[in-house]
């Protein structure tokens, strides 16, 4: 069984700058600023780090952040319920038939591995018509600030849906960051890099990566990428 692990943003979805106002709408009702948010660099960065850094920034002490954390996501998933859908959000390219195939696959589970929280990431990828039900797991912003951890959690509850272990040696992460490289690594796993969101794929190649692709659109080739030869079919 292989542990495929999915970003979501630059990577399955496109998402028009909706999570980046859904924050700042969201501190900025509940903390009276949204720090520096206009020059921060969120890509590859988890909701948690974000909002630390951002507040941090803004004088809030590290205390009174981690305390309304809470209150945070819960403000921010009303948010994006409202905001997602007025944004043009968009599967990435290929990324449909790609899910598609790898729904084909008995030997195959799907997740998320993705610095957004875990009630937004669903209300995301369905707003950009992918069906958030096919990731049998995830591991979410929510979970950890720190992006490096999300592997380790990722295959402690692919362990527990399927009653077997789960380590680097079957597990894929594909994203669209240095990050999400840097992360794969630290879970001892398979780094997936693709070009389609920020990250140009000169920039990323610097990261060393297993496997760099411009998008996700050879849906064969990237199969063979993460299966391998010969593999089987639960269905034909
Ligand atoms: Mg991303």
């Amino acid at each position: 069984m292989k542990l495929i692990l999915f970003d979501i943003d630059g990577t399955l979805i496109r998402s028009h700058g909706a999570g980046r106002q859904t924050l700042m709408e969201t501190l900025q009702e509940m903390f009276g600023t949204a720090g520096p948010i206009d020059s921060y660099k969120m890509s590859g960065k988890t909701d948690p780090r974000i909002i630390t850094d951002l507040l941090t920034a803004a004088g809030i002490s590290r205390d009174e952040i981690e305390a309304g954390l809470p209150a945070v996501y819960s403000l921010m998933t009303d948010k994006a319920r409202a905001i997602f859908p007025r944004k043009e959000m968009l599967p990435c390219s290929g990324v449909l038939p790609l899910l598609a195939a790898l729904n084909e696959r008995a030997d195959v589970t799907l997740g998320l591995l993705t610095g957004n929280i875990n009630s937004t990431a669903p209300i995301k990828l369905m707003t950009a018509g992918i069906d958030p039900s096919q990731f049998r797991l995830g591991a979410y912003g929510s979970d950890a600030l720190d992006r490096n951890q999300l592997p380790a959690i990722a295959m402690r509850r692919a362990a527990a849906l399927w009653g077997r272990p789960f380590t680097g040696d079957n597990t894929v992460i594909i994203g669209d960051t240095p990050a999400d490289i840097l992360c794969a690594r630290a879970g001892k796993a398979t780094a997936v890099a693709v070009a389609s969101g920020w990250h140009a794929a000169h920039t990323l190649a610097q990261y060393q990566p297993d496997h760099l692709l411009e998008n996700l659109s050879d849906t064969a080739g990237i199969m063979n990428i993460l299966l391998g030869d010969n593999p089987p079919r639960s269905t034909d």
